[in-house]
C-alpha cells in the first residue's frame, strides 16, 4: 500500500511546486473539490483546506475531480486511461501496427501520445510499439520458432523488412537472435515514487528514480556502456528486483541478492564496490569512503562517482553523507535520501 510523506514535507513540496513529488502524493482542495499534483501551477490553497492522497484513485473515491491544469491522472507512474489503452493494445496484439489514423480512431491525439511516450519512456509511441514488437519477436525466435513465421506474425510484410528493422534495433540479423542480447526496461512502483529499472537476461544494470528527467541521457549511457539496444518489457531479473524492493520498503530485506552488472573505470568500480560494504542502516562520510579505497585525496572524485551510480538503493550511495552529518547530494532528490536512511534506521515504515 502506498503511503504519503509527513504532512510538513508535503506542505513544503506543494508550496514550492516541487515536481520531484509528482506521482508520490496528490492534494485535494476542499474549497474547489479538485485534486492536483504537487507541482501544479494553480494558486496555492491554505493548508487547512488540503487533504492528501497517495494515489489518484483515492482522491477520486474521496469525491475529488482531477485538476484541468496539472492533469494529476497523467502523473508519471500511473498512466492516464488513454495511455493504458494504447499500452494494452500493444501488449495484446504486438503484430498490430497502429498508425496515427488508428490512434486517432481510438479517440487519442497522436501528438499527445508521442509526447507521453517521449516523456515517460524516452521514445515515441511508434518507437515503443516497434520495440515491443521486436522484443516479442526476439523471444519467439529464441524459443526456436521459424524466422519467416515470426516476421509475418508480427506485422512485417516481408522478411527483408523485418530483417532490416531487426538489424537496426539489435545490431545483428534475426538468424543470430538466439544469442542476441538487449536491455529490458520497466517501471517499478515504490512508496517514494516510480523507479526505472533495466536488466539484461542475467543482471540488473539500471535502477533510478525517474524524475531526474534524464531518461534519454541514461539510456544513451547504457547503450554506450553495454552496446546493447533497449527494449521495454519484463524479465526474471526485473521480477526479482521488484520483489526484493517491495520487501526492502516493507523493512523486511536488508541485503539484496539480485545480480548486478555495473561497467565503469577501475576507479568507479572500486568506489561502487566499497559502497556495497556499508551496512544497512549505517552511514559513512565522503572522506571516509575516499580513505577506504586508499585515495584520501580523491574526495571530490569519490563524491562525483557516487553520483554516477546507476543502480540506486541496491548500491547504497544514499548511505554516504558529509562529515558534518548533513545529507550531501542525491540524484533522486534529498528528501528521498532522507526517507531511505530513515527507513533503514527504523524511523519510517511503508508496510
Ligand atoms: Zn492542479
Amino acid at each position: 500500500m502506498p503511503t504519503v510523506p509527513p504532512v510538513k514535507e508535503m506542505e513544503r513540496a506543494y508550496r514550492h511546486s516541487d515536481p520531484s513529488y509528482d506521482g508520490v502524493f496528490f492534494l485535494g482542495v476542499r474549497t474547489t473539490g479538485v485534486f492536483c499534483r504537487p507541482s501544479c501551477g494553480a494558486r496555492k490553497p491554505l493548508p487547512t483546506n488540503v487533504e492528501y492522497f497517495a494515489t489518484p484513485r483515492e482522491a477520486l473515491f474521496a469525491g475529488y475531480r482531477p485538476c484541468k491544469r496539472c492533469q494529476p491522472m497523467a502523473a508519471i507512474g500511473s498512466p492516464p486511461d488513454w495511455a493504458e489503452r494504447l499500452l494494452s493494445e500493444i501488449e495484446h496484439d504486438p503484430s498490430r501496427r497502429l498508425t496515427d489514423a488508428e490512434v486517432r480512431s481510438l479517440g487519442i491525439d497522436p501528438a499527445r501520445a508521442r509526447r507521453f511516450f517521449r516523456k515517460n519512456y524516452g521514445m515515441t509511441f511508434q518507437a515503443y510499439s516497434r520495440s515491443r514488437r521486436l522484443g516479442k519477436a526476439l523471444e519467439q525466435i529464441r524459443r526456436g520458432e521459424r524466422i519467416d513465421d515470426v516476421a509475418l506474425g508480427y506485422g512485417f510484410d516481408s522478411h527483408s523488412g523485418f530483417r532490416e528493422a531487426f538489424v537496426r534495433r539489435f545490431g545483428r540479423p534475426p538468424g543470430k537472435a538466439r544469442s542476441t542480447k538487449h536491455i529490458t526496461v520497466a517501471w517499478i512502483e515504490s512508496p517514494l515514487g516510480p523507479l526505472i529499472a533495466g536488466a539484461t537476461e542475467s543482471n540488473l544494470v539500471l535502477l533510478e528514480f525517474t524524475e531526474r528527467r534524464m531518461l534519454d541521457a541514461q539510456f544513451a549511457a547504457l547503450r554506450r556502456h553495454f552496446k546493447l539496444p533497449i527494449v521495454p518489457g519484463d524479465n526474471h531479473i526485473l521480477a526479482q528486483t521488484r520483489n526484493e524492493l517491495a520487501l526492502y520498503f516493507a523493512g523486511k530485506l536488508r541485503q539484496f541478492s539480485v545480480p548486478l552488472d555495473v561497467p565503469g573505470s577501475e576507479f568507479q568500480k572500486r568506489v561502487w564496490q566499497e559502497l556495497t560494504k556499508i551496512p544497512y542502516g549505517k552511514t559513512i562520510s565522503y572522506e571516509g569512503l575516499a580513505r577506504r579505497i586508499h585515495a584520501p585525496r580523491a574526495q571530490r572524485a569519490v563524491g562525483h562517482t557516487n553520483g554516477l551510480n546507476r543502480v540506486g538503493i541496491i548500491i547504497p550511495c544514499h548511505r554516504v553523507i558529509t562529515k558534518n552529518g548533513e545529507l550531501g547530494g542525491y540524484g533522486g532528490g534529498l528528501w528521498r535520501k532522507q526517507a531511505l536512511l530513515e527507513l533503514e534506521q527504523g524511523k519510517r515504515k511503508y508496510a
